[in-house]
């Protein structure tokens, strides 16, 4: 079985690296791939570009041999990525079952994405939770699909669901982004690779050098100010 990391990564941190491995483990994944999202454009837009997200999870992923980092979705060149359309993509290349991996704030909203069925009769969903919180909340449209074990999970090439409790990392892309613009340092927050390309090429650092006519997202920046407002 292949677990997909989908995301934005903007950037990638220890958040998204360190639940995917015990995952990974757990379940005795072949590899799990990395696949950085495009943005329709109504939607608040990465702040950094497409190719240093890509060059960001490239770093993060390098010394993990399991990991794969996998630009379909970018090289795709739509406007908005759907699972629905990438998992298609990737049952003709791989001739192994699916597990597309979520967080649980990922998992609560699942039913609200494009071709939800669809997908579920694509890909088993494991989703990555708390410790001690087992199942975040059991959805209507989840119910009957849960399982238990790995060996359970084995047996199913789609549709079912498995919650792992992996170790909980607070850790999210908009409070480093926000830490970043504040001057703050991002280290020991992601692998220090990824850190280290944040520092040199000066991303996230400056307000003003995002222009709304570039592929940024001033979105995300106006809710920057707002938050630097309210908490200043
Ligand atoms: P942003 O703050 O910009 O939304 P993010 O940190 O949530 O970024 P995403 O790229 O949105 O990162 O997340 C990709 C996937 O990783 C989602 O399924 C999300 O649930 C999961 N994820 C993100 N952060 C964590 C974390 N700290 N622990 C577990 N899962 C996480
Ligand atoms: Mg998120």
């Amino acid at each position: 079985m292949i677990g997909i990391m989908g995301g934005t990564f903007d950037p990638i941190h220890f958040g998204h690296l360190r639940p995917a491995l015990e995952v990974c483990e757990r379940l005795s994944l072949t590899q799990v791939r990395f696949i950085p999202c495009s943005v329709p454009p109504h939607r608040a837009q990465p702040m950094a570009t497409a190719r240093q997200r890509l060059k960001m999870v490239g770093l993060a992923l390098a010394n993990t041999p399991q990991f794969f980092l996998d630009d379909r979705e970018l090289r795709r060149g739509d406007n908005a990525s759907y699972s629905v359309d990438t998992l298609r993509s990737l049952l003709e290349e791989f001739d192994e079952p699916l597990a597309l991996m979520l967080g649980a704030d990922a998992y609560l909203g699942f039913n609200r994405w494009k071709n939800w069925r669809e997908i579920l009769g694509m890909a088993n969903l494991v989703v990555s939770c708390r410790p001690g919180h087992k199942i975040p909340k059991l959805e209507s449209w989840a119910k009957g699909r849960v399982v238990e074990s790995a060996e359970e999970l084995e047996k199913y090439k789609a549709g079912k669901i498995m919650f792992i409790e992996v170790t909980q990392l607070a850790i999210s892309a908009t409070d480093i982004r926000r830490q970043l613009l504040d001057g703050l340092s991002a280290r020991y927050l992601m692998p220090i690779e990824v850190a280290d390309y944040i520092n040199k090429h000066q991303l996230y650092r400056n307000v003003e050098e995002y222009d709304e006519t570039r592929d940024y997202g001033i979105a995300n920046i106006i809710d920057l100010e707002r938050h630097a407002v309210l908490s200043g």
